[in-house]
């Protein structure tokens, strides 16, 4: 199967906004500690959507060109603030499907049989449905962690701007 590679590339400092955009049903990729020159190639590389901090990053001509999309994002702003301020200035939605927030890999559920073994008892026991990452094999529930983040991405989408 063809991965159609990430939609957006996350900076060094952008770690968590990885994450929450992944939650937003976007492939949003971190690498930790890459530097500027990496960063920029992957970009070109894979067509995503740069996020960054570094205001330096913006004074490069591919990016002041237009010739590689990028948005800077405020590094005050709490990681669901920085959430927002990237789904409202590219204009898009938190996404009825949740990403795997470790790898930004799809969810598939799977059959409750089939994670038996696999499932905390405990959250085998209180829950109905389960998804596993296509990419890492992470095995998923809608714990409380899930729905703590599903109300934050709420707030966000449902805010009206
Ligand atoms: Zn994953």
């Amino acid at each position: 199967m063809q991965d159609a590679g990430p939609e957006f590339l996350c900076d060094a400092m952008l770690g968590g906004l990885a994450r929450w955009l992944r939650a937003a049903g976007y492939d949003a990729r971190f690498t930790y500690g890459i530097d500027d020159r990496e960063l920029l190639a992957q970009a070109l590389r894979t067509g995503a959507t740069l996020l960054s901090s570094d205001g330096k990053l913006f004074e490069r001509n591919i990016i002041r060109s237009g010739a590689l999309p990028a948005l800077f994002v405020p590094r005050q702003l709490s990681k669901l603030q920085q959430l927002g301020f990237v789904l409202r200035g590219l204009g898009l939605p938190v996404r009825p499907q949740p990403r795997c927030m470790a790898c930004g890999g799809a969810l598939e559920e799977v059959a409750k049989p089939a994670v038996r073994a696999e499932a905390p008892r405990r959250a085998y026991a209180a829950h109905e449905r389960f998804w596993r990452c296509t990419r890492c094999g992470k095995l998923l529930w809608r714990g409380t962690h899930w729905r703590r983040i599903a109300a934050a991405l709420e707030r966000i989408g449902g805010g009206g701007g």
